[in-house]
């Protein structure tokens, strides 16, 4: 392992246990940014960039879009790494509250994107989120963070003697066998707005002013550290968690002054990015827009620094699985801790050719990292991700990468240290080309 490994992999365990929900992953993301001396920009306002100066700007507190603007002109163009805030699990529903007997609540919830239903059963799980409140402003209410930071819900599964065929496939009901229970009480008038009072508990408001909340389970269980020599991180939300991190440690690392760096972190790719904080979003375009007028680039020098721009389109890929390697392609499979992994698809649902691969594979060079490449088993369909969307906004030459992980989509994944060392580096040798 390199040297800042046991550094950067503490750096990635703590970022992953701060950063439960989307929300609070952009929260992370912006309390370090501020920390390093990033100035947050409203959109609302109008506004005037200094070259060389560090900025970021949030989207609907889910996506967070941090850069340092380049001293060279419009030539420079952009360096661009993308990645996601948002992992796939369970929204709590409106009216959630559905009393059993004993008085048991269990809450009513709706599956987020697709996750790996059984891997949630019988885990310590709590709920964190936003929440809105009332404010004197109709059209712009108040929002709060919230996060309790103790186990509040358990998903408990059937006992086997209800089902003795479990263990030979068990298909689930996302309605009936996926809902968590919070607790008991009394009568059942009792449980009528209990998640609100709890949140306003936890927040220390009166529940009179909470007008709603985005709210979503997530495990408590802390990342930890597995393998003889620590070699594997298992956690929660390593898609695209990982990569969030990777790119942060990278704008804060890297030095280069003379192109604009960019990190751009979307919400809502696990369900297909269309939202007005996802990748499908013109939120990115408008952006790299108002940086250039901001310096005092005409739409001239726009175009010119989009075309001379690049994007590394990070998230997450899959590493041959020791109990499955028939999944796989039999001549591009990656492995875990082989380095960042190139993402190739002959119907371009990945924005690789073999300009911007080549591109990739020279950086890796120069960081003296290896890298891989995964292209899909030709009889396997395979998922798609940030960078073919984003093309669609924006006229960009770009690769799309991740790290190779075990079980994406499971409340747990498995990944490599080094590979995310590997990425850093990898990362910080982009925004410096
Ligand atoms: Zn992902």
């Amino acid at each position: 392992m390199y040297d800042k490994s046991a550094y950067y992999s503490d750096e990635l365990m703590e970022f992953l246990n701060r950063s439960v929900v989307n929300f609070y992953a952009v929260d992370t993301v912006r309390h370090r940014l501020e920390l390093e001396g990033f100035v947050r920009l409203d959109p609302r306002d109008a506004w005037t960039l200094e070259k060389g100066g560090r900025y970021y700007m949030t989207k609907n507190d889910s996506a967070i879009f941090a850069f340092v603007v380049g001293e060279s002109d419009a030539s420079e163009g952009y360096r661009i790494i993308s990645a996601h805030s948002d992992s796939p699990g369970f929204r709590v529903k409106p009216n959630a509250e559905m009393v059993c007997d004993g008085g048991v609540v269990k809450l009513n919830t709706e599956v987020y994107g697709g996750p790996i239903l059984y891997t949630w059963f019988d885990r310590p799980l709590s709920l964190a989120g936003r929440v809105i409140l009332r404010s004197n402003d109709p059209l712009n209410p108040t929002t709060r963070l919230v996060k309790f930071d103790r186990p509040l819900l358990t998903i408990p599964h059937l006992a086997i003697h209800f089902n003795r065929a479990v263990n030979d496939g068990n298909p689930l009901s996302r309605q009936k066998d996926m809902l968590p229970v919070i607790g008991k009480v009394k009568s059942a008038k009792d449980a009528k707005g209990l998640v609100t009072r709890l949140v306003a508990d936890e927040i220390g408001v009166d529940p009179e002013l909470i007008l709603d909340y985005d709210l979503s389970l997530f495990d408590t269980t802390p990342a930890s550290l597995e393998g003889m020599e620590g070699e594997f991180i298992s956690s929660g939300r390593l898609d695209d968690l990982s990569m969030v991190h990777a790119a942060m440690t990278a704008l804060l690392e890297s030095d280069n002054m003379s192109a604009t760096r960019v990190m751009a972190i979307f919400d809502n790719e696990e369900t297909g990015s269309g939202t007005k904080q996802g990748a499908a979003s013109p939120v990115l375009c408008n952006l790299l827009h108002r940086i250039n007028a901001s310096i005092g680039g005409s739409e001239e020098d726009y175009l010119r620094a989009i075309a001379s721009s690049f994007m590394v389109s990070a998230d997450n890929a899959h590493a041959i699985h020791p109990n499955y390697p028939e999944k796989q392609d039999p001549t591009n499979h990656p492995v875990v801790g082989g380095g960042p992994v190139i993402k190739i698809n002959a119907n371009c649902k990945y924005m690789t050719d073999a300009d911007s691969a080549a591109v990739f594979r020279t950086i890796c060079e120069r960081a003296e990292v290896p890298y891989q490449y995964f292209v899909n088993h030709s009889d396997v369909a395979g998922g798609s991700t940030l960078g073919n969307i984003l093309t669609s906004q924006i006229d960009l030459r770009g690769v799309d990468m991740g790290a190779g992980i075990w079980a994406m989509h499971s409340v747990r994944e498995t990944a490599s240290i080094d590979d995310h060392v590997y990425i850093i580096r990898a990362f910080t040798e982009f925004y410096n080309c």
